[in-house]
């Protein structure tokens, strides 16, 4: 019977399994608790009925290693709330044990790890709550910030890799009210924690190759820790627990931007990959978040031409009206800019909107450009890439009373919703 469950997870959470150690080690301990239920299952019948609803099974979540310090040789933090235990690599037996308040200070000296000055016979250090099991009280203090879970310092050449090791709720917790304000509509909050986990868990292995699952950043999603969290992100990740979106049984690339200005896109125009579920969705509203960018004509003659694109003086720029919801020649069906064409004393070119947003760091490629008394004016809608979910789209809707399983078929097609755990 445990094999069911066991299958079931792994279809979601390990489809190329064997990098992730960390979610690994926790998919064979709850396999551990898993099997260990099931022969006390063999005793009775109703032990069969326990299985499904044991508070074991019902506990057991994927765990993430977040970097919270990618860089330099040192790290100070004090344990709070709790004693700190210290164990190397993957050993349980528990070498040195450090009261509430106490500083550890970790630092590289020579070629080896110390902690409070001794030195440690080993590249990996792992501190947590030094009872199993315990409530969960137990927090990190670093850097100004305070972390939930346990921590792991791991040396990496001359660097210290500290991270965040934590259960996929709490990560939630001090990651959404990063992402979209707390007082944020609760179906608009509920929308933008089920994208953030199916993010998350989706993209589990992205910086495998520096050790830990997720960065801290908004490259995967910012978290703050416990000074992030707040109780409406609370209610929405408790409201929501375990839930994951997924396309054909597996999970989706839930992205998300701060505004589409009228109508996201679809991956194909902006990625060059066809994504079936990131598709054009249109917002209530249309021009929203109205931005303004004045370039002077010789800094764009400039940056066009470190960029390989030299025409000389410019004399046109050839771009047709913004039309949001209406494909054309030079824009796509959400008007976001498919090219520009700049016709100049020594040639012409045609250059990309996605390009041309990165060339001038423009908020997003749907705008209107034109050359005016030498500068360039861009006159612009929404933020970010326009990709999936738009966080204010989601609250446009949510005011409006739609639930949050709605807000985000909306703007993913076709997905389902899924508790994973
Ligand atoms: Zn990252």
């Amino acid at each position: 019977m445990y094999r069911i469950l066991q299958a079931y997870l792994r279809s979601f959470l390990a489809p190329d399994s064997g990098r992730n150690e960390n979610l690994q080690a926790r998919i064979s301990g709850a396999n551990a608790r898993v099997e260990s239920i099931f022969l006390c299952s063999l005793v009775s019948a109703v032990s069969l009925l326990v299985f499904f609803t044991s508070p074991l099974e019902a506990a057991w979540q994927p765990s993430l290693a977040v970097g919270i310090q990618t860089n330099g040789d040192s790290i100070d933090f004090v344990p709070t709330g709790g004693t700190a235990a210290l164990s190397l690599r993957d050993e349980k037996k528990v070498l040195l044990k450090y009261p509430a308040a106490q500083i550890i200070h970790v630092k590289i000296q020579g070629n080896e790890i110390c902690v409070n000055g001794k030195p440690v016979s080993s590249d990996v250090l792992n501190f947590k709550e030094e009872k199993e099991g315990v409530a969960d009280s137990l927090r990190w203090s670093l850097k100004g910030k305070s972390y939930r879970g346990s921590l792991r310092i791991t040396k990496q050449g001359a660097k210290l890799i500290v991270t965040n090791l934590i259960p996929t709720e709490d990560y939630l917790l001090g990651t959404v009210g990063e992402e979209m304000p707390p007082d944020w509509n609760a179906e608009a909050l509920k929308a933008q924690v089920v994208a953030a986990r199916t993010f998350a868990l989706k993209n589990r292995k992205r910086h495998a190759r520096e050790g830990y699952d997720l960065c801290n950043t908004t490259h995967c999603q910012v978290y703050g820790g416990v000074g992030a969290e707040h109780p409406s992100v609370e209610q929405a990740v408790k409201m929501t627990h375990g839930e994951v979106l997924t396309y054909q049984g597996k999970l989706i690339d839930a992205v998300f931007h701060t505004d589409s200005g009228g109508m996201t896109e679809n991956s194909q125009n902006i990625w060059g990959s066809d994504v079936a579920y990131l598709a054009p969705a249109k917002e209530i509203q249309q021009k929203t978040m109205p931005w303004n960018l004045s370039i002077p004509e010789a800094k764009f003659i400039a940056t066009l031409a470190k960029n390989g694109f030299s025409i000389g003086t410019l004399k046109r720029v050839e771009l047709s009206p913004l039309v949001i919801g209406k494909e054309g020649k030079d824009r796509f069906l959400s008007g976001r800019v498919k090219a520009v064409k700049f016709i100049g004393t020594k040639g012409s070119v045609s250059i990309s909107g996605n390009k041309l947003r990165d060339m001038f760091a423009l908020r997003s490629t749907l705008f209107e450009m034109h050359l005016s008394r030498g500068s360039i004016g861009v006159q612009g809608y929404g933020w970010g890439h326009g990709l999936g979910l738009s966080q204010w789209g989601a609250q446009a809707f949510a005011k409006q009373g739609m639930k949050y399983d709605d807000i985000l078929k909306h703007y993913y097609r076709n997905v389902a919703i899924k508790k994973l755990y």
